[in-house]
């Protein structure tokens, strides 16, 4: 993961061109014999309530002033307001400086900035860099290409014997930043990798989804061209932020009690790691969970983004990467997958309300050497989750019920005809 994030840093990716392109090239080569689908969707199109763009390509972007060379878009792509215009203009200090960036608090790094749907320019760099201009004339040469093209983006499916479907999501439209977000787009690659070679792969249940699509208009166009598919897909998570020092977080679905939820708490509370709720910010999970989809999609991240220095500047850089969280945030995912393939689950039989337990002598009847008054909770609590979604072990962490009561009241469920495995 590691070497795939050294050679994919210091392309230059934005929501749309070749730096997309290229990225997902370095992606279909990491993944071998996995095939990554790659779209592209013309500038224009609608999808949602939304219009694809632009395409943006930098070629270099050189700002000079009156002692030399002041910034160039070879040292790092984040020196470019990504999808700046092409400009080619000298002009003074005072005409120029609403077009520079920089971050007084944290002097020495080079701030992120974009402006996909405004057409403007600018350069970011140091406040250091930017307290030493003087007085004079600049010249600005942003060679970039802001015209009608595609949006790209790419798409690996491992199918499964059913139709159900488990979706996976990155965002690829960063420039030269390791955290946010090559971090997830190097751990998703390396699950698709897993997952494709895994024991048993060609008998798993579900067929694995797993998109490497720009930040919110992928997002969107994505869910725009698949939106009969949709109910297919059973659990989600968009990764972000995947390799920081910090214990992962999990963020609920906007739904909050769907099976991803209650798997993601339980997994990452046992990694040490934090559970939050939902809110409309954030990464693709927002588009994902707006309300007319509302998919049972959550959010795996390390630190939350805007919480770290690093983020959206020029310190996220390799040297904050850690490879054992990176490697801990995959992990996470196997273990979801595997999860979601393997644990027990069952279906009320009874299409509506509460079945009469008392009738089948299954109320007060139960219990033996557990606790009977634990299994009578575990029979209503296996009833009223038991939609073919929700595992054993899910319900058991969301109810406080023991697993053992929860498997004795399994068990007279299924004798009593009430409950059947999934
Ligand atoms: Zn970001």
């Amino acid at each position: 993961m590691r070497h795939f994030m050294e050679q994919a840093f210091p392309l230059c990716r934005s929501i749309t061109g070749n730096g997309v392109r290229h990225t997902l090239e370095l992606i279909a080569e990491q993944l071998g014999d996995v095939e990554l689908q790659r779209f592209e969707v013309p500038t224009g199109t609608p999808v949602l309530d939304w219009t694809v763009p632009n395409e943006w390509n930098l070629v270099r972007a050189t700002l000079d002033g009156p002692n030399g060379p002041v910034l160039d878009s070879n040292d790092s792509n984040l020196h470019v307001v990504s999808y700046s215009m092409p400009v080619d203009r000298t002009m003074d200090l005072e005409e120029l400086r609403p077009h520079l960036y920089s971050l007084p608090d944290q002097p020495t790094a080079i701030p992120y900035r974009t402006s996909y749907y405004r057409e403007t320019w600018g350069f970011c760099l140091t406040h250091e860099q930017l307290e030493q201009l003087e007085p004079g004339d600049y010249q600005v040469k942003i060679d970039s290409r802001l015209e009608p093209g595609h949006l790209t983006y790419g798409e690996v499916v491992l199918p499964g014997v059913s139709a159900d479907e488990l979706l996976f999501t990155t965002h690829i439209c960063h420039p030269s930043m390791a955290n946010d977000n090559l971090s997830g787009i190097a751990a998703l690659t390396e699950i698709a990798r897993l997952l494709h070679t895994a024991p048993g792969a060609a008998e798993r249940h579900h067929t694995i989804r797993i998109l490497f699509i720009p930040g919110t208009i992928g997002s969107i166009t994505w869910l725009a061209r698949n939106q009969e598919n949709l109910g297919k897909i059973k659990a989600g998570l968009v990764l972000a932020g995947a390799g920081d020092p910090s214990p992962p977080t999990f963020k609920r679905s906007r739904r909050s009690t769907t099976r991803i939820d209650l798997l993601m708490e339980r997994l990452v509370a046992e990694d040490g790691g934090e559970i939050i709720d939902y809110y409309p910010y954030g990464y693709d999970e927002r588009q994902f969970c707006s309300p007319g989809f509302d998919m049972a999609v959550g959010r795996l991240s390390r630190s939350i983004h805007g919480t770290y220095p690093e983020y959206h500047t020029s310190l996220d850089d390799l040297d904050f990467i850690c490879d054992d969280t990176l490697a801990d945030t995959v992990g996470l995912v196997m273990r979801a997958v595997d999860a979601l393939e393997h644990e027990p689950r069952y279906e009320n039989q009874v299409a509506r309300g509460e079945p009469q337990l008392g009738r089948r002598g299954l109320y007060g009847a139960v219990g033996g050497a557990v606790n009977a008054q634990s299994v009578e909770m575990a029979l209503l609590w296996l009833l009223s989750y038991s939609d073919g979604e929700y595992s054993l072990v899910d319900i058991a962490r969301h109810s406080e019920v023991d697993i053992d009561s929860l498997q004795v009241a399994a068990t007279a469920l299924v004798d009593a005809g009430l409950l059947k495995a999934v």
